[in-house]
């Protein structure tokens, strides 16, 4: 059945991008696209109105504006917090000691970062000091997100850390409770997983430990990916 919600996802050129969102809705999404994205025409468009963004106080010490890295046409995407040093450095999101760890975890199930994913942020402008996005940023930079996901058209999303999962699923419960679900969102199933930088600061592999935990999630997404 599709949701009343997906009518109000109004793409120029979006026809197409809609009936696609709608065919891997199988299971009724929950929340789907119910912003107005409809100034822009694709990716490309998005990314160029991205790059030189003034629409929150983040653009004022960014060097880059981080879009994304990988594959537009892959079935999974990851979306982390916002761009560190290195990222905003190099212009890539996750490509700092984090990055290389998710790297490290993404071809331990064969998944190639280049090839089978899509990565991006929910603010794509490097907050200061690292500090967590503010409700205000995140808001402002939303209209990017969700225009990467009706073009994109992932089946599964990967909600990297909190401060993902906040702003995309607005559930405020630690990660620690709700890593390794499912949930319906944008017509892709999205479970929220462990931010690598948290596994970097958890060594330990005995059961039960993040890094254990992570190595169950990414299971599950594989399987799930292959049963596609
Ligand atoms: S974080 Fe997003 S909304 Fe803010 S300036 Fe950068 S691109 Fe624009």
């Amino acid at each position: 059945m599709i949701d009343e919600h997906l009518k109000q996802l109004t793409i120029s050129t979006s026809i197409k991008a809609t009936v696609n969102v709608e065919k891997r809705s199988k299971s009724r999404p929950e929340q789907l696209l119910t912003m107005d994205i409809s100034q822009f025409s694709d990716l490309a468009d998005t990314e160029s109105q991205a790059s030189v963004c003034q629409n929150c106080g983040l653009c004022r010490a960014r060097t880059t504006v981080v879009f994304a890295d990988g594959n537009p046409e892959a079935k999974l995407m990851i979306i982390g917090e916002g761009p560190g040093q290195t990222e905003d450095e190099i212009g890539l999101p996750f490509v700092g000691r984090a990055g290389k760890l998710l790297d490290k975890i993404l071809a331990a199930v064969q998944i190639d970062r280049q090839k089978d994913t899509y990565i991006c942020n929910i603010v794509k402008c490097r907050p200061p000091q690292n500090r967590v996005p503010t409700k205000e940023e995140a808001a402002a930079c939303k209209p990017y997100l969700m225009a990467q996901i009706a073009f994109v058209k992932p089946a599964i999303i990967l909600l990297a850390g909190s401060t993902a999962v906040q702003y995309t699923l607005q559930l405020n419960q630690p990660i620690s409770k709700i890593r390794g679900k499912w949930f319906d969102y944008c017509g892709a199933q999205a479970m929220p997983i462990f931010h690598p930088s948290y596994l970097l600061r958890n060594e330990s592999k005995e059961p039960g430990s993040p890094k254990w935990l992570m190595w169950q999630d990414i299971k599950q997404v594989k399987q799930k990916l292959v049963a596609l």
